[in-house]
């Protein structure tokens, strides 16, 4: 109940950080745009199921994220046949599970629509990220970027992102110190947190 709450919120509401930045921005360019191009949407869509959301609560993210904003057409038949397939029911049959981060950063260096790690760019790449769209780079001390510059610039998006986490959290450390998987962000930021 609290994850659909937070999540209904969306990356723009008071919970954002408990988002890992590379599904903030995903989520951040829906509320935008109303619309997410294919990779994007299956990523989040992996996403929301990992951290828990059954079926028709992801529909109602959706619905209320996108879906009153006009016409959909073909969009809302496409999405509901990717959403099914996800969840097995479509297709194959064959239930999706969440990508890892590896995953997640390989599809997108093959893939340049699909849902990206900021921190396993090149430094110069990450550098460029405008604050305005990627709401989260604005939102840590100028001492706490510098420190993710410098592990961007040796290529740890782990270690990167686990320094992301803690200057969002007080300090605080993800349980497994290694991130695995976008949830893993997410659950062990709820778990901190006492909203
Ligand atoms: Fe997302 Fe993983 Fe990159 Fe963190 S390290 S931003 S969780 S892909």
């Amino acid at each position: 109940k609290r994850s659909l709450k937070v999540i209904k919120e969306g990356a723009t509401g008071a919970h954002a950080k408990v988002f890992p930045p590379c599904m903030r921005d995903v989520m951040d360019e829906l509320h935008v745009k109303k619309h997410l191009r294919h990779f994007k949407r299956y990523e989040l869509n992996l996403f929301l199921k990992g951290i828990g959301l059954p079926l028709e609560e992801i529909f109602k993210v959706w619905r209320s994220a996108v879906f009153p904003h006009g016409a959909m057409g073909n969009y809302q038949n496409e999405h509901t046949y990717q959403l099914r397939h996800v969840f097995g029911l479509e297709g194959q049959m064959k239930e999706k599970f969440e990508h890892d981060c590896e995953k997640l950063i390989k599809t997108s260096q093959m893939e340049p629509h699909a849902a990206k790690c900021p921190f396993a760019m090149p430094l110069n790449q990450y550098r460029a990220l405008n604050a305005n769209d990627h709401r989260w780079k604005r939102e840590i001390s100028i001492d706490a970027n510098q420190e993710i510059e410098m592990k961007v610039s040796r290529g740890d998006y782990k270690s990167a992102c686990e320094s992301y986490f803690s200057h969002k959290h007080k300090g605080e450390k993800m349980f497994n110190a290694n991130v695995r998987y976008p949830t893993d962000f997410f659950d062990a930021g709820m778990e901190i947190e006492d909203w």
